[in-house]
């Protein structure tokens, strides 16, 4: 509701209602359940309602259907997951449910060593028998993989060495000075985790010009909490209440 006070003439951030619809048992399910409990303790404390348990069977332009239950609303944002590009179908083999190319432990394509796929096009299980999860991170260590691969096979070696996970940890933010981070053997919450969640996104970043940019831009929506995006709602605005008494509200 703060980030949307005083910018859009149609809106009354006091009339918004924000649900979140979760198939699972508890939000956050990668990391412990104790930052899931956190998680979502925040989120209701920022008057986010959750509903969990039960899954979205249905869209349409006025609302979303789940479990035994109709949400009526114009505005809905899909986020349970992303589809891969359709490499499998392109390659005539075999896909997972997402359509991602279930790969050999080399990352190759079954059938065709020389073809490899890696990043969220590519489905496989780490040493622990979960999957490896579509994050930067494993499509990072599987392209530097890759690349040895090659680089062993251009000197004459084929062995099919087989790639490894190797997972750092979970991090996610649920909100301004909230955040979650699971390292296995250290677990952080709250304030603490979401500047080291900033820090750690911006240290990831490609060039020193992209996280300077990024540092001041984070520091300036942080500080005054305005941001530069926008959300064009209607084609013709006509207002409920001037903008002044909306940011008194
Ligand atoms: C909204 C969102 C938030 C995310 N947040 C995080 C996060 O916080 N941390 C994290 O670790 N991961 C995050 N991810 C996941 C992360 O972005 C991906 O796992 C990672 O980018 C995968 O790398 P990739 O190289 O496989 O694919 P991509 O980075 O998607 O690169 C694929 C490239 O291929 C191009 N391409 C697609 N089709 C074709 C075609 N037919 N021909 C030629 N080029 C094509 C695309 O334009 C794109 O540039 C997020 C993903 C999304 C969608």
């Amino acid at each position: 509701r703060a980030s949307v006070r005083g910018q859009f003439q149609t809106i009354e951030p006091q009339e918004i209602r924000v649900v979140l619809i979760e198939a699972g048992q508890r939000v956050l399910p990668n990391f412990d359940p104790s930052l899931s409990d956190y998680t979502l303790q925040s989120l209701r404390k920022m008057g986010v309602e959750v509903d969990l348990g039960a899954a979205v069977t249905g869209i349409d332009a006025d609302g979303v259907s789940y479990g035994d239950k109709r949400l009526e609303t114009k505005a809905i944002v899909w986020a349970a997951g992303v589809a891969a590009s359709p490499v499998a179908k392109w390659l005539g083999i075999e896909g997972d449910r997402a359509g991602r190319v279930k790969v050999e432990p080399d990352l190759s394509v079954p059938g065709h060593p020389d073809i490899y796929v890696i990043g969220d096009a590519a489905s496989m299980l780490d040493e622990k028998g979960k999957p490896v999860p579509g994050v930067s991170p494993a499509a990072k260590q599987q392209g530097k993989h890759v690349a040895r691969l090659i680089r062993q096979k251009l000197a004459g070696d084929n062995t099919a060495l087989p790639f490894k996970y190797k997972h750092a940890g979970d991090l996610a933010t649920i909100g301004k000075r909230r955040a979650v981070i699971d390292f296995g053997w250290i677990k952080l919450k709250d304030w603490m985790a979401w500047w080291l969640w900033g820090v750690a996104h911006i240290y990831f970043l490609v060039e020193a010009q992209t996280r300077i940019t990024v540092t001041v831009s984070w520091l300036w929506t942080h500080l005054t909490g305005q941001r530069s995006a926008r959300l064009i709602t209607h084609g013709e605005a006509t207002s409920r209440a001037p903008l002044k008494e909306i940011d008194e509200a």
